[in-house]
């Protein structure tokens, strides 16, 4: 094994967080010294995600990279059926390859960032640093940065439940108009719920072009074929027939409260999804990363200890509830964002999912819950704290 160079920062993986990170290190001067480098183990890494978040509808940091937005979200559940205006807000989306290779390009303009394509495979901290090593070589640096996601960290604990966003969605092509360009389906309930919270997630490209998506928040994935055949099924039931498949996205997202942050010590921050910037009750994180990112690149400027870094907030609180709930009454999903949805406007939702809300705010998505199901969750937790 060889002993290789010592730097101030290492990230382990290049992904969204490592790289939106990053970013922010190069655009302030006040890290041009500062020696980087980036653990990858995948040097093929193009559209594997399509990342999807809500923002202002202009003068975003990503428009050079959004492949479309939408003006206007729906939302169907079997008694529910929402068409509505987003403003001030665009549903954007955006894929994840034109991201990797401008970041890519920006990391090799820069002397002092380094990208490696190696496995990590361990660390150790000790006082004076950290050792990081791959399957290649060992390093060091002052403070390491990890974003390597470990799902049994969360399996082996029964505090926090733990549900999965999973999905299975087909790019597809129809030979006639099939979708309104204009609207994103954010959810489509109408369909066999099967004791989970199923729903499909519909993005048009075009009038021809769609995303379609199947998924579920819930403890369990399918076997493979289970979503080709719902998805299948559902294309079938919208009566498109003709279509061809022109790519296929797979994906699984944590959801849980569990605390991350207890794994960060003096030298070690992990980021991304593993260190719980991914928002429990929705799985959305690209935003929460670009927000955390921001934060951190401040935070360095005067603080090397990464203990200090992570703040809980009242949202935390909520989400352990929801998922509390929808753990428990995974069937209830349907109902519950119905309930949601029916109730409040899309911008107060995605403010209130964005944690920018107001206690007001919060109080009123809040009554749009029934009481019954939340108390009870409340003094369940409050019991189990306390035993
Ligand atoms: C298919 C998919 C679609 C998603 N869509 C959305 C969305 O629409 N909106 C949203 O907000 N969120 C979405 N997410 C959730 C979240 O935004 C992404 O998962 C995001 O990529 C998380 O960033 P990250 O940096 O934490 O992890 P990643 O982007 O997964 O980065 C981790 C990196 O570490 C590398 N790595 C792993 N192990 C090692 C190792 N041992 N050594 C070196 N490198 C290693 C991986 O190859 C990867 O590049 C989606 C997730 C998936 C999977």
């Amino acid at each position: 094994m060889k002993k290789g160079k010592q730097y101030d920062f290492i990230f382990a993986g290049a992904g969204a967080a490592s790289l939106q990170i990053v970013e922010q290190l190069a655009e302030s001067a006040h890290f041009a010294a500062s020696s980087i480098l980036i653990l990858e183990q995948d040097n093929q890494k193009s559209n594997d995600r399509t990342w999807c978040f809500w923002e202002e509808k202009s003068n975003s940091k990503w428009d050079a990279y959004i492949n479309k937005e939408w003006g206007q979200i729906a939302f169907y559940s079997p008694d529910l059926s929402l068409k509505r205006d987003l403003s001030p807000l665009a549903y954007k989306m955006m894929r994840s390859a034109s991201f990797y290779a401008s970041m890519k390009k920006r990391i090799a303009q820069k002397s002092n960032i380094t990208l490696k394509y190696e496995e990590v495979i361990s660390y150790k901290e000790q006082e004076t640093g950290v050792t990081v090593a791959t399957t290649k070589n060992n390093y060091t640096t002052a403070l390491f940065f990890n974003s390597i996601f470990d799902w049994e960290i969360i399996r082996q604990q029964k505090r926090y439940p733990v549900l999965q966003q999973h999905f299975v969605g087909w790019f597809i092509k129809t030979e006639r108009s099939c979708f309104d360009a204009n609207t994103a389906t954010f959810m489509d309930f109408d369909i066999a719920q099967k004791g989970n919270t199923r729903f499909m997630y519909i993005l048009p490209l075009s009038a021809k072009e769609a995303l379609v998506e199947y998924t579920l928040f819930s403890g369990e994935k399918l076997n493979p074929a289970a979503y080709e055949r719902e998805l299948r099924a559902y294309l079938s039931k919208k009566n498109i027939r003709d279509y061809t498949i022109e790519e296929t996205e797979k994906g699984n997202i944590p959801m849980t409260c569990y605390p991350f942050a207890k794994h960060n010590s003096k030298r070690v921050l992990h980021i991304g999804s593993a260190g719980g910037w991914t928002k429990p009750s929705t799985g959305f994180t690209f935003t929460f990363i670009q927000r955390k990112s921001a934060k951190l690149a401040d935070f360095l400027k005067s603080n090397t200890d990464m203990r200090q870094f992570e703040k809980r907030n009242r949202f935390w609180w909520y989400d352990l509830l929801f998922l509390d709930v929808l753990a428990r009454h995974n069937h209830k999903g349907s109902f519950l964002f119905a309930r949601m949805f029916s109730r409040n406007k899309p911008a107060a939702i995605f403010r209130f999912l964005d944690e920018k809300s107001t206690l007001k705010e919060e109080l009123q998505i809040m009554k749009s819950f029934p009481l019954g199901i939340f108390v009870r969750q409340v003094f369940r937790r409050l019991f189990t704290a306390f035993h």
